[in-house]
């Protein structure tokens, strides 16, 4: 037995389908000789690589998966009356692939600041309308500073290797080929001179503070690291020009770096000779801050850093950290830093919460930074794996925002009495949570950022959105009362403007960092938005961190690419999500859903034109043979003012007679009698398919919320209608109500249409005037 809702329903399909048929034979025509599919629901098959042994289906890595490794053991030495920084290094390479390799590839990007780098000829912008002085003097009146690799050595067992150095790469040649599960051992000795990064920019440098004549230096990319070889790109060649950050494989680090004896030093890795380099009260200070949970614990004061700005030691000291499991490392010294630090309990065990900083950065880094530190690594390890490394640093310099392994450059600088606004406050303290997360991803989850600055960026800038909402929900007192935490990015109102932006100057997300428009846009701020979509209102929070935490877990420690992403997320979910991969990550095409039209129809036993016409296309020849009944739209021609106000069984005899034969009177009583039929349509003129999120308000004042899945558009992408039964008349509708998903005109997503709330407004102005 069908129940008169379904039966009611069933016309409306039959009705909409006959319109479907229609307009699908119309397109047909047009596409005619249009052979592809382009279907926004077709499976990314010819975008995604065949799975193999290497990398499965699933998205996860297959019993063949590999990745090489590199081991260094390296001596450095810091000369800061002249900013230069010496180094001599052995690295062990494991050829853990199944293939014979013939060379090395070493990456040596700190000849992007050589004096011939083809980097500084990248660009075809012309002549810029406006510059700050400094800029305009480094780029038209100065020698450009020579920051570029001078290499001394490169050899093994002593006896030196031919190499070619191509730019920012150089190729060692092997005495003999590297087989399979073979290693190999060379040394390499280089010098640089360290850049001012406040001058001459760069993600690593030094500070000049010219009150007290002291250096604080965050030094990164300053030794020649291993290229990663592996199954998708065999050595990774593409050049640094920049934009694209790093591809490192995991190694172990024994590293002993010789600065200044006043200088205060951290970087990746734990410190081995803690005692020589620690005074007596140092060490004691550090026993405490181990056990201290609920704030850091001084190991050099603000006051002890002010005595030693005035020191200049002529003595040296070597700070020997050790590492294991990383795919790069960082150290930052100076004799201005302020150290503190705090124990947090991740559960198996605890890590230390770290920070480094400089007067100048006081009284906000005190307050804030070591604890913003501890928030992220507890938020982070929630949604991913616990942190595995020791500890966290984050060491404050100007204009700097960058992360490595255990350690991070973060800005935030106060003015010089110390007051600083709410901005310096949560740019400050977002930086952190950002700089931080990177730890995760993409320093375990260790992607690819040459290829896809969206793996780490768009996947750590969408942590760090949740890690910013939870910070505020935990520490209520830090942000303004009664407000959520003020994140820059991951609300979908805030890539409105870049999506609806010119085309010319959108690039998909699947793109390289150095071929983009808006790197900011592009690799943060839409991908990070796209998984706050996916997670709040596509997949649900539950089953988006399980597939997230499992991508996190699968890829720990290993190298993913995009697909092993994209995989994972539907694997572990069971939610095809390829309609979404191609549309946010493949297209630049944007969310744009409306409410276009709402019809209103009553019941009748009278035959309607459409109706006849409908049932004859279906084979019908006498309708009246049967019993049907049809449905009038109000306002028709056809339509009589009497049905209005009545329900369906007293507008139609066919009905009612039918409900009375095969109903009993219980299970009629227990029926729903709808007054109203609607028909309303809603359109698409925006590219993407994303669910339709509706808000239906009655007559009554109540109102009630439905998502219609994306997939309504597969048959259809840019109209579709649906059918509703209601006991209350509707008196509004409005389309993505709480602006969940970065729709770009809004103008269009209510009925009846805004514009005659203005017709009303206009209509106001005139009386009043
Ligand atoms: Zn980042």
């Amino acid at each position: 037995m069908k129940s008169i809702k379904t039966a009611f329903v069933a016309f409306f399909i039959l009705m909409s389908a006959g319109l479907y048929a229609q307009e699908a034979e119309q397109q047909a025509e047009q596409k005619e000789g249009g052979h592809l599919n382009e279907n926004k629901f077709r499976q990314l098959y010819q975008e995604f690589s065949t799975p193999n042994q290497y990398r499965t289906g699933s998205g996860a890595p297959g019993p063949a998966y590999y990745q090489n490794e590199a081991d260094y053991k390296m001596d450095i030495e810091l000369d800061d009356k002249n900013q230069k920084l010496t180094g001599h290094e052995t690295i062990t390479y494991h050829n853990n692939s199944p293939d014979v390799l013939e060379y090395l590839w070493v990456q040596l990007d700190q000849n992007i600041r050589s004096k011939e780098s083809v980097a500084k000829l990248k660009d075809g912008n012309g002549i810029a309308p406006v510059a700050q002085p400094g800029n305009f003097v480094s780029e038209y009146m100065q020698e450009p500073f020579d920051g570029g690799f001078n290499i001394t050595e490169v050899s093994a067992d002593g006896k030196p290797l031919k190499t070619v150095i191509n730019n920012t790469m150089m190729r060692v040649d092997l005495p003999q080929p590297l087989k399979a599960g073979e290693k190999f051992t060379f040394d390499i000795a280089w010098w640089y001179n360290i850049n001012n990064h406040l001058e001459d920019r760069g993600r690593s440098g030094f500070e000049h503070f010219p009150e007290d004549g002291n250096n604080s230096y965050v030094i990164a990319q300053f030794f020649p690291r291993m290229a990663v070889y592996n199954d998708v790109e065999g050595w990774q060649n593409y050049q640094f020009w920049g934009n694209g950050e790093f591809a490192l494989p995991f190694g172990d680090y024994e590293v002993n770096i010789t600065v200044p004896a006043d200088h205060i030093l951290d970087g990746t890795g734990e410190l081995v000779n803690r005692k020589e380099v620690f005074s007596k009260e140092m060490m004691r200070r550090y026993e405490q801050a181990k056990k201290s949970y609920d704030k850091p614990v001084m190991i050099v004061t603000q006051e002890e850093a002010e005595a030693a700005e005035k020191g200049f030691s002529d003595k040296k000291k070597t700070w020997k950290l050790k590492a294991e499991m990383v795919r790069d490392f960082a150290f930052a010294t100076s004799r201005k830093f302020i150290w503190d630090m705090m124990a947090v309990d991740l559960g198996e065990k605890d890590v230390m919460a770290v920070s480094l900083y400089p007067k100048e950065g006081n009284p906000l880094w005190e307050d804030y930074s070591t604890k913003v530190v501890a928030h992220t690594l507890k938020s982070y390890s929630d949604h991913t794996f616990a942190y595995p490394y020791p500890k966290a640093i984050s060491v404050h310099a100007k204009n700097q925002g960058m992360e490595y392994p255990m350690i991070c450059w973060n800005y935030g600088r106060p003015n010089e009495d110390g007051t600083y606004s709410d901005r310096v406050k949560y740019g400050m303290m977002s930086v952190i949570i950002h700089e931080v997360g990177h730890n995760f991803f993409p320093m375990i989850v260790n992607s690819d950022e040459r290829q896809w600055g969206w793996m780490d960026e768009g996947l750590d800038t969408f942590m760090q959105y949740v890690a910013e909402q939870e910070y505020g929900e935990k520490f209520p007192n830090d942000i303004e009362p009664h407000t959520k935490y003020p994140s820059r990015r991951g609300e979908p109102s805030k890539i409105v403007d870049y999506m609806k932006g010119d085309q010319k100057y959108i690039s998909p997300i699947m793109s390289n960092p150095e071929n983009v428009y808006q790197l900011g846009n592009n690799a943060y701020g839409k991908p990070a938005t796209a998984l706050n979509i996916l997670r709040e209102t596509v997949m649900g929070k539950e089953l988006f961190d399980y597939a997230f935490k499992t991508y996190a877990q699968r890829w720990m420690f290993k190298h993913p690419t995009p697909e092993d992403f994209f995989r994972t997320m539907e694997d572990a979910s069971a939610v095809d999500l390829d309609w979404f991969w191609r549309g946010w990550f493949y297209t630049t095409d944007n969310v744009d859903i409306g409410v276009s039209e709402v019809k209103k129809y009553y019941v009748t036993d009278q035959p309607t034109k459409e109706g006849t016409e409908l049932l004859q296309r279906y084979g019908v020849e006498d309708p009246s043979s049967m019993d049907i009944l049809y449905v009038v739209e109000e306002g028709s021609e056809e339509f009589e003012a009497s049905l209005k106000g009545k329900s369906p069984a007293e507008n139609s005899t066919t009905l009612n007679e039918y409900l009375m034969d095969n109903f009993t009177p219980q299970q009629r009583a227990d029926m729903k009698m709808p007054k109203y039929f609607y028909q309303v349509t809603f359109n698409k003129p925006g590219g993407l398919v994303m669910p339709i999120i509706v808000e239906y308000t009655y007559a009554d004042g109540t109102s009630e919320k439905v998502t219609y899945p994306a997939q309504i558009w597969r048959k259809n992408d840019q109209e579709v209608s649906r059918a509703l039964a209601t006991d209350k008349e509707i008196t509004k509708i409005v389309v993505d109500p709480d602006l969940e998903t970065a729709d770009v005109n809004v103008n269009n997503n209510s009925w009846p249409q805004e514009a005659e709330v203005d017709k009303f407004q206009e209509f106001k102005e005139r009386t009043q005037g």
